[in-house]
């Protein structure tokens, strides 16, 4: 295991029976980096999870988490680890605040006024039972208390999931403040947008595979664009005749403008939009508009990747 690393898994499958929920995984999230799982429903992403903190054991495969084989880490490493489970369930009597101590107590020491900060900033009452809060608060007080003891490694399973816009903001400044301070982030969503302003690296992952892992600016680099551009005194023919050779386009159209001196181009640029920009240069250009790629949905048609099937 190599020192930077804080999640090694290493040919990791895990199979229920018959069916495979994860077919040899290989994933590295380097140490004090914000790492991001994208994928549809049961593509795998909580099972990989619950592996590295122990829940579940793999049927093959390594597993290191902070060093450490999670089947040998313990309570220790437990310690170590903030959790987010997926499917939170806060039910009784009890309020968000003897929750938290009670988690307090188990997790280790948790730094004055640290509950009160991180339930403030989320918006969370403290003081409530927990099974009268809705599910956006249920899931901040999960969130508080991943956080709060600063764990070296936070492994939060669809963090996002139930908060509204203003809350996400404010987890995604966590999340930032939690790299700068060192620790690092390894968390999930089935939604690109809502991770990829934090995730330093992004796995995709469909039918317990990885599919790609990438920058959030590789991603972007592979994004399909869809452009327009105007150009005066010139001839469809001439136009189509300079795009012919360009192999990253798609849903070409080169038409006349209705004053029949210009010409109307429209396409797909999928990735290095060099190439297009440069065929074009050479003509005048009067209209050009790029839109800018929907990420997740660009990403998710170049990988293919849909819904549990
Ligand atoms: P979601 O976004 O829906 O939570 P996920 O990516 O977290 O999806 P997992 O929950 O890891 O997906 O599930 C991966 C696959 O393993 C799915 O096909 C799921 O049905 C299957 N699976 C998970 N847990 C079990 C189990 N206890 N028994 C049988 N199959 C399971």
């Amino acid at each position: 295991m190599r020192q930077s690393a804080a999640v090694e898994l290493s040919g990791v499958s895990k199979q229920y029976g018959n069916a495979t929920a994860l077919d040899g995984i290989d994933l590295t999230v380097e140490a004090g980096s914000v790492f991001g799982m994208i994928g549809p429903n049961g593509a795998g992403k909580t099972t990989t999870m619950r592996l590295l903190l122990d829940i579940i054991r793999p049927t093959a495969g390594s597993i290191r988490v902070l060093g450490i084989d999670p089947m040998n880490g313990g309570a220790e490493l437990r310690r170590r680890i903030g959790y987010l489970p997926g499917e939170l369930r806060l039910e009784g009597r009890v309020t968000g605040r003897s929750l938290l101590e009670h988690y307090a107590r188990i997790s280790g020491p948790v730094g004055p006024g640290a509950i009160d900060a991180l339930a403030e900033r989320l918006g969370v009452q403290l003081d409530r039972a927990v099974r009268t809060l809705s599910k956006g608060n249920k899931q901040k007080l999960g969130l508080v208390q991943a956080f709060m003891h600063r764990p070296p490694l936070l492994v939060l399973d669809e963090p996002t999931s139930g908060l509204d816009p203003l809350v996400q903001r404010e987890f995604l400044a966590m999340v930032r403040e939690a790299r700068e301070a060192g620790q690092t982030v390894f968390l999930s969503s089935h939604v690109l947008s809502e991770i990829q302003q934090v995730a330093d690296a992004v796995a995709i992952v469909r039918s317990g595979r990885i599919v790609t892992v990438s920058s959030v600016e590789g991603l972007r680099e592979t994004a399909v664009r869809r452009v327009r551009v105007g150009f005066a005194d010139t001839t469809p023919e001439a136009v189509g005749a300079r795009l012919a050779g360009i192999r990253n386009l798609s849903d070409l159209a080169v038409t006349g403008t209705a004053t029949g001196t210009g010409t109307e181009v429209r396409a797909t640029v999928s990735g290095d939009i060099d190439p297009f920009v440069k065929a074009i240069a050479s003509f005048a250009i009067v209209d050009l508009a790029i839109e800018e790629p929907d990420l997740e949905e660009s990403v998710l048609k170049l990988y293919g990747v849909g819904g549990e099937s």
